[in-house]
């Protein structure tokens, strides 16, 4: 048996009659930048998200910037986020001329509510919470705090299509939601694409523009502007499988399930969801001790894991100049150190997830 940590050829043999067809019509159409496909997309996005705005971009990374400039983040703002996300999440902020501000994390890998108070200043403009793995973070909280101290609220919720927190969707607690839909998350593109969603209308207008080298029409431009266009066949794609979304949160929540029931709990941390939680596992982390030997043993033995993150950002050489360093995070650190990424995609049989719990079970006992 031999398996591999996601599984996009599978997807692909599974909906390539589908979507060639789906391409062939797209194409044939001549609107290759802009067009149909885009509106049908965020119309979709505004009902999972249960926003008033959506606006297709062309990453999720793009989203994060867009929304952060359009809240006003500038040079010499400061931005609270965590240590232990994708680095675009901070890039992003570094981009802007921002400082990124780190709270270290609760157990479930997401801010912790508790320590963002003491590091608010005069110059705090933004809190970004990463939704990481597919759940919410505590958005009550949060909001409550930006509430407080007038601050704004990006959710990056590009690991979180369709989770939610007390019955709300993510993304849909802030002033704006960015959402990735690279190929490797659970709502993908066949290239990188993503979104973002809103409340507020000149919000929503103003991406429209940017996305669109700041052209409010062909001729007018009020603004300089970007080329962060989502395309009209990825989102013609996106659409396609959009449809899918709800089966394949619910496949992968069955498999979380059969690791909950089958890993041994008494060696393995597993990533229960709370109950103000819907989990849809984007990914399935486990903290456990001498994680590195257990993915070398998992390796030996053809089953592909990953780790998500091995560095924590504030760690990262390119940090260098904001002066942090080891032990400013320690519940991060140490995190970095015991999580392990399983195979949790809705293509796994049941045998291979048998076959993995059995393996994992049997290194620590
Ligand atoms: C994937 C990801 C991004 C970036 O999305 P892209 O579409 O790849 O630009 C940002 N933040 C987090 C937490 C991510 O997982």
């Amino acid at each position: 048996m031999k398996i591999p940590y996601v599984n996009l050829k599978k997807q692909w043999s599974t909906e390539k009659k589908n979507i060639l067809k789906l391409i062939d019509k797209t194409l044939s159409n001549g609107e290759w930048v802009g067009g149909p496909e885009i509106r049908k997309f965020e119309t979709n996005i505004k009902r999972i998200c249960k926003t008033k705005y959506a606006v297709a971009l062309n990453s999720g990374t793009d989203a994060l910037t867009l929304g952060m400039y359009l809240l006003g983040v500038k040079k010499d703002d400061e931005v609270i986020t965590i240590p232990n996300s994708f680095i675009a999440s901070v890039a992003t902020i570094v981009h802007l001329g921002a400082k990124p501000i780190f709270v270290d994390v609760l157990p479930d890998q997401n801010i912790d509510p508790k320590k963002i108070e003491k590091k608010i200043t005069n110059k705090t403009k933004a809190i970004m919470p990463v939704h990481l793995t597919g759940r919410v973070s505590n958005m009550d909280e949060i909001v409550k705090i930006a509430k407080k101290y007038n601050l704004k609220i990006i959710e990056d919720a590009a690991q979180s299509v369709g989770a939610k927190y007390k019955g709300k969707p993510a993304g849909s607690f802030g002033d704006v939601g960015c959402f990735s839909a690279h190929p490797l998350k659970n709502l993908n593109a066949i290239g990188d694409s993503g979104f973002l969603v809103t409340n507020n209308k000149k919000l929503s207008e103003r991406a429209k523009d940017l996305r669109n080298h700041g052209m409010t029409n062909r001729n007018k431009v009020n603004h300089f502007g970007h080329v962060s266009r989502m395309d009209n066949i990825q989102a013609a794609i996106l659409n396609y499988r959009i449809k899918n979304l709800d089966k394949i949160i619910s496949i992968r929540r069955k498999n979380a399930e059969f690791y909950f029931k089958n890993l041994n709990s008494k060696f393995i941390k597993l990533p229960y969801e709370n109950k103000n939680q819907f989990n849809t596992f984007h990914t399935f982390v486990i903290q456990v001790k001498n994680r590195d030997k257990l993915q070398l043993y998992l390796k030996k033995n053809n089953i592909k894991t990953a780790i998500h993150y091995p560095i924590p950002i504030h760690l990262q050489p390119a940090c260098k100049k904001f002066k942090y360093s080891k032990g400013d995070f320690k519940i991060a650190e140490n995190q970095s150190k015991e999580i392990l990424t399983l195979p949790i995609n809705e293509h796994l049989s049941k045998k291979e997830l048998k076959y993995i719990s059995n393996k994992i079970n049997k290194f620590y006992e």
